[in-house]
């Protein structure tokens, strides 16, 4: 990992091995992790792009959920897993993220003959922007550009404008980072209002009612600051698994009772994260040149250890029988 300033210049460098031997950093494109999983499961176990217009209870006691085309199906168990607009979210409750005062651009550039970086991640950071590159596979370079922004601003979907934007916050920074995104394909860019929230004990919703239970950003939306949200769904979707199957297979544990038990073990792992996302994000957004010269001459070079930083990180997950 290595860590630049705006005009290039290096802070510092971390090997990921030297710190920790069992850390390392895979960046993993989201379809290719989608098929993977996908591909573990019987044929017509997945039906795709089914959009949900409406959930709720049924007089049999299933859950009925009703798709935008107008199929109703009704669902024994539900595991809400549908993001930081999850419409099943709302229905259990919960209140919408909220939005925590920066934005981010982010894209996928694409090198034909194969992409010229090595294995690392980058991060170069400026007053209130930051920027990050990492290769993500022979041809493919995933690339972030953070900034302030006193509100989430107008959704913008035309690539052209959300590429001349990107542009503008960093038209002076290191020659390597704008290459990536002149390179970037039109289609792949997005700029995304960053937003979090903050589940306090008994003033939040429970993560599950009844059969109805919540995993990933539908339940805990974080933000990215510590590369966790993607991590954390997934631990999420291991532990419920492990609990299901334990009900599943007439443990004396009912269902209820097993969606319960993920929420109490889930919740201590993703609270703190949450809130340390926050407040790490707050803290790189700052754009005081004081508060950015001390940081980058002093806490970055001579302070920062990447151990600690990654603590967090570290999840057993054990194998699912
Ligand atoms: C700038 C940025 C950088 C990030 N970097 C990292 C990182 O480095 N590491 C990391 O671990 N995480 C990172 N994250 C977080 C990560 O992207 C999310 O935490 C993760 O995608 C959450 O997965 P999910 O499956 O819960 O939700 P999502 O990925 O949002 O998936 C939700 C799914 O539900 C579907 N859906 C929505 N509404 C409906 C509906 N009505 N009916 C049916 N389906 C619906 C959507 O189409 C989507 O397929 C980053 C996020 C951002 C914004």
């Amino acid at each position: 990992m290595a860590i630049k300033t705006e005009d290039g210049r290096e802070l510092r460098s971390f090997k990921f091995k030297e710190e920790d031997e069992s850390q390392e950093v895979r960046a993993v494109e989201r379809g290719i992790l989608l098929e993977t999983l996908a591909s573990q499961l019987p044929p017509d176990a997945i039906r795709f792009s089914s959009k949900l217009a409406k959930i709720d209870k049924s007089e049999s006691g299933e859950t009925l959920l009703e798709l935008t085309d107008g199929t109703q199906l009704y669902a024994k168990i539900v595991i809400g897993c549908d993001g930081i607009r999850s419409p099943i979210a709302t229905w259990m409750g919960f209140s919408e993220p909220r939005y925590v005062g920066h934005c981010a651009f982010r894209g996928l550039a694409f090198y034909p003959d194969g992409q010229p970086f090595e294995p690392k991640v980058n991060y170069i950071y400026g007053r209130g922007v930051r920027a990050g590159y990492v290769p993500v596979s022979a041809t493919k370079v995933y690339w972030f550009v953070c900034f302030n922004s006193s509100t989430p601003g107008p959704k913008i979907t035309d690539p052209s404008v959300l590429k001349k934007q990107t542009g503008e916050l960093v038209k002076n920074w290191p020659q390597e980072l704008l290459n990536i995104i002149d390179v970037t394909p039109d289609d792949t860019i997005i700029r995304t209002p960053l937003v979090d929230r903050w589940l306090w004990p008994t003033i939040s919703p429970s993560a599950s009612t009844g059969r109805v239970v919540l995993v990933g950003d539908a339940w805990h939306p974080m933000t990215p600051n510590l590369g966790q949200g993607a991590c954390c769904a997934l631990e999420d979707a291991v532990v419920l698994a492990r609990k299901l199957a334990s009900a599943i297979k007439s443990e004396p544990t009912s269902v209820e009772d097993a969606l319960k038990s993920y929420e109490t073990e889930r919740w201590p792992r993703i609270f703190p994260l949450t809130i340390r996302a926050n407040l790490v994000g707050s803290l790189l957004q700052l754009d005081n040149p004081l508060v950015c010269s001390v940081r980058n001459n002093v806490v970055i070079p001579k302070v920062v250890r990447l151990g600690p930083i990654l603590e967090h990180t570290n999840f057993e997950c054990e194998p699912l029988s």
